[in-house]
């Protein structure tokens, strides 16, 4: 099936570091549920060069918006990167994804765990007011490998100064010193406390659901950590605690 597109105008390209960088386009025909992705696509060298990309705007925001690292010898990324204003790029309304609250059941901690970019997804779903109603509690955890990956800042302080002591967001650096971050990896802190020792926060069968979106490695590794403590994969068919995406 061929794929249909939407031409979208870029508005902003924000450059956080070297690698990271995030675009905002306008495309108003383009709906999608938070959590979710699409396909974006740049015509490069004669080849339409398409790959997915998780919405970090809220469904209820002017335009889309989209986080990226721009991968050595990756043909879109680094394309998107030197975006500018005015330009066009092509967006698909056809969206996908499970990372989405309609497919985790209502309870009192729901803890988001995102390596890298994955970061996106859960802005999107935290940026929306109604995704608040479900939970008590959400405990946003970021791992990056250096302190200037940590992006985003004043979003997390905008939903900190919204919700207070029910928003908890934890960071990791794991290749340099940092002054409030965990150091290390994510599996190996659940496995060792410390992460719910940080968060103040028990993750027990009964009140928790974990989302987990990143680096595939990450993902996996994390999984089976939770397993042993006695959470298991939710599946609609299966209720369980665990949701995932591969972030590629
Ligand atoms: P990353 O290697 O995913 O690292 C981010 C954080 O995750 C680091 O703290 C890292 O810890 C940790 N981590 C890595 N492997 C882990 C595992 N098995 N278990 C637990 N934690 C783990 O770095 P990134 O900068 O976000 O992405 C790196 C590269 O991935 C990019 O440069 C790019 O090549 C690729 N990438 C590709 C795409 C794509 O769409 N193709 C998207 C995003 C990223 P350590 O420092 O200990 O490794």
């Amino acid at each position: 099936m061929t794929e249909k597109w939407v031409q979208g105008e870029v508005v902003n390209v924000k450059h956080w570091t070297e690698s990271l960088y995030s675009v905002s386009i306008s495309a108003p025909e383009v709906k999608f549920i938070a959590g979710q992705y699409t396909k974006i696509s740049l015509n490069i060298d004669n080849e339409d060069i398409a790959r997915p990309y998780s919405f970090v705007n809220s469904p209820n925001e002017d335009f889309l918006e989209f986080y990226s690292v721009s991968v050595p010898n990756g043909p879109l990324s680094t394309k998107l990167q030197q975006l500018k204003k005015g330009d066009f790029i092509n967006v698909s309304p056809n969206n996908n994804g499970f990372l989405i609250l309609n497919e985790v059941p209502l309870i009192d901690n729901i803890w988001m765990l995102a390596t890298g970019t994955a970061i996106g997804p859960y802005l999107s779903i935290l940026k929306t007011k109604d995704s608040w109603n479900n939970f008590k509690k959400v405990i946003l955890v970021h791992a990056v490998r250096y302190n200037n990956e940590l992006t985003y800042q004043e979003t997390i302080s905008d939903l900190k100064d919204i919700y207070g002591d029910r928003f908890i967001y934890i960071t990791y650096v794991s290749r340099e010193d940092s002054e409030n971050s965990l150091t290390g990896r994510i599996p190996e802190s659940i496995s060792q406390g410390v992460l719910e020792k940080k968060a103040g926060v028990k993750i027990l069968p009964d009140n928790t659901h974990i989302m987990i979106c990143g680096n595939p490695e990450m993902v996996q590794d994390t999984t089976i950590e939770l397993k042993k403590i006695g959470l298991k994969k939710h599946r609609r068919n299966s209720p369980g605690h665990i949701t995932t995406e591969n972030y590629w």
